[in-house]
C-alpha cells in the first residue's frame, strides 16, 4: 500500500487529509512537527511527504532542504500560505516537488499528490465512466455519450466524487469536505446548488437524491 507522511502541526487539517487520503487508499502518518517529519522521511517507509511550511522545531523549508542535502528522493508536495508562494516556488527541486496553497480542497491536494506518484502507480485510472457519462482526469473533460460537456473545476471535482463512489450515498457533508475543504461552511446549501448544476449538464436522472442521507449517483443510463 502506498505511504504518505503528512507533515502538520494544525490538528484539524492534519486529519482532514488524513481522512481523505485514506478514503483514496492510502496509508498514512502524521507528523506535527519538523524533527518528527524528518527523521520519519528519511526512514524509507514512505512513497511521499505532504509538508506544511509553517511547522514547530524545524520549519518546512528546512526540512526539504536536509532531505535534499541527504540524497533523499521523496516527492513532496507543500502546504504553503498563499502569500509565500513565491518563497515556496523557489524551494521547489525540479520534477520531485510541488505545492498547494492554503486554504485548499482535498480533490486538489489529491491531484497534486497523484501526479507525484504516478510513475509508481503507472496503472492508476485516468477515466471514469458510469453508464454513458465518462470523465477523463488527466485532461478534467467530461462527455455523455461521446459528446464533452463544459464543466467547471467545482462541478467536475463534484462529479468525480460521485463518480470514485458509484452506487454509495453520499452526504452534503462529505462531499463538502472533498470538493470544497475543510473552510466551508457545513450549513452551506452550495452542495445541493452544485447537483442542481450537475443535473442540467450530465442528466436529470443521474444524481438520485436519497431524503435526509445525501445523493447517490446512478449508473445507468
Ligand atoms: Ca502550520
Amino acid at each position: 500500500m502506498t505511504s504518505i507522511l503528512i507533515a502538520e502541526d494544525e490538528a484539524r487539517i492534519a486529519a482532514f487529509v488524513e481522512k481523505g487520503l485514506r478514503a483514496s487508499g492510502y496509508a498514512t502518518t502524521i507528523a506535527t512537527d519538523g524533527r518528527t517529519a524528518l527523521d520519519l522521511a528519511t526512514t524509507g517507509l514512505f512513497d511521499l511527504l505532504v509538508l506544511d511550511i509553517g511547522l514547530p522545531g524545524l520549519d518546512g523549508f528546512s526540512v526539504l532542504r536536509r532531505l535534499r542535502a541527504d540524497k533523499h528522493t521523496l516527492p513532496v508536495v507543500i502546504l504553503t500560505a498563499r502569500d509565500a508562494v513565491d518563497d515556496t516556488v523557489a524551494g521547489l527541486e525540479g520534477g520531485a516537488d510541488d505545492y498547494v496553497t492554503k486554504p485548499f480542497r482535498f480533490a486538489e491536494l489529491l491531484a497534486r499528490i497523484r501526479l507525484r506518484l504516478r510513475d509508481d502507480r503507472a496503472s492508476e485510472v485516468t477515466v471514469l465512466s458510469a453508464g454513458e457519462l465518462q470523465l477523463d482526469l488527466l485532461t478534467r473533460t467530461a462527455a455523455v455519450a461521446g459528446r464533452s460537456v463544459a464543466l467547471s473545476s467545482r462541478e467536475f471535482s463534484l462529479a468525480e466524487a460521485f463518480l470514485r463512489h458509484p452506487g454509495q450515498v453520499l452526504s452534503r457533508e462529505q462531499l463538502l469536505s472533498s470538493v470544497w475543504g475543510y473552510d466551508f461552511d457545513p450549513g452551506s446549501n452550495v452542495v445541493d446548488v452544485y447537483v442542481r448544476y450537475l443535473r442540467r449538464k450530465l442528466g436529470v436522472g443521474r444524481f438520485e437524491t436519497v431524503r435526509g442521507m445525501g445523493y447517490r449517483l446512478v449508473s445507468a443510463g
